[in-house]
């Protein structure tokens, strides 16, 4: 399955994408229930809930305005550094050098605020007071389905529920001047998500490419089995000794080419518009205004 989170007729829904990618089936929830998007459906399937029924018929998707599937995530979204062997390799030899762990034994792990996610069409604010570096990196993301703490690699892929595409947006001068990370990463509107969740019967993240254009221009292309850590890798470390939750967002790190590793670096300026795309997941495209 495809769920999206959506805006008509002033409202938002959560709904059914179909198999052409042409129209969207809304399901029955409350308000406040799609509110939180595609939450409240992962907490109850999470539970041995079944899927509501639909509420009406489907709607051109052209016809209405796409959020990001978890509009607003229930806690900080986890976020893992230099994860592809060629990213690391050109980090190690940019500006970006002192910066990285010291060891390749354990995953950088670190957060970005919910509120900074937006939609996967939306704009995205440069912050032009605060940075002049701002950096693309384009993600798969796994959103996890049934919760839990110390869950083992074989055990991992069972607490997917799905996943998505994010671009997690980096001011690279304020994520190095500060040590800790999050402060860089998390400015308003530096999380785009989208265009929906693939449910993880479908797609498992596996044997697919993360691309990322701007203006055209294609700057990323990396296969996921470049990954250091892979997927069940990241679950079990992040929840050795904390609890994950139905809903929690893992960013699992970008491919090699983000604008910093350039010789010289090339950020991002305002009217620029960025694409990520995940193969047989889908594309979000955000212009920084
Ligand atoms: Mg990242």
């Amino acid at each position: 399955m495809r769920i999206a989170t959506f805006t008509s007729e002033g409202h938002r829904k959560v709904g059914l994408v179909s198999a052409d990618g042409k129209t969207v089936t809304p399901l029955e929830l409350t308000q406040g229930q799609a509110d939180s998007g595609v939450l409240t459906l992962i907490e109850s399937l999470a539970e041995g809930g079944s899927l509501p029924e639909a509420a009406g018929p489907p709607v051109n998707l052209i016809d209405v305005v796409l959020d990001a599937p978890l509009p607003k995530p229930r806690r900080n979204l986890w976020c893992v550094g230099r994860n592809y062997h060629a990213h690391a390799k050109e980090l190690a030899a940019s500006v970006f050098k002192d910066n990285a762990a010291k060891t390749d034994d354990w995953p950088i792990v670190f957060t970005k605020v919910p509120e900074c996610v937006v939609g996967p069409h939306d704009d995205v604010l440069v912050p032009s007071e605060v940075s002049t570096q701002i950096d693309y990196e384009a993600e798969l993301a796994v959103v996890i389905g049934k919760g839990g703490k110390n869950i083992t690699r074989a055990a991992a892929m069972s607490h997917v529920f799905g996943y998505t595409v994010v671009n997690d947006v980096t001011a690279r001068d304020v994520q190095m001047r500060h040590g800790q990370w999050d402060l860089g990463k998390s400015f308003d509107t530096f999380c785009p998500m989208g265009p929906w969740i693939v449910t993880a019967d479908e797609f498992d993240g596996t044997k697919t490419r993360v691309r990322c254009w701007v203006n055209g221009e294609l700057r990323q292309d990396g296969p996921t089995e470049n990954m250091i850590f892979d997927i069940p890798t990241l679950i079990e470390t992040i929840s050795r000794g904390i609890t994950l939750y139905p809903g929690d967002v893992i960013a699992t790190g970008t491919p090699a080419g983000v604008g910093m590793g350039m010789s010289p670096p090339r950020y991002l300026c305002a009217g620029d518009v960025v694409r990520v795309e995940i193969d047989r997941l889908g594309a979000i495209e955000n212009k920084f205004v």
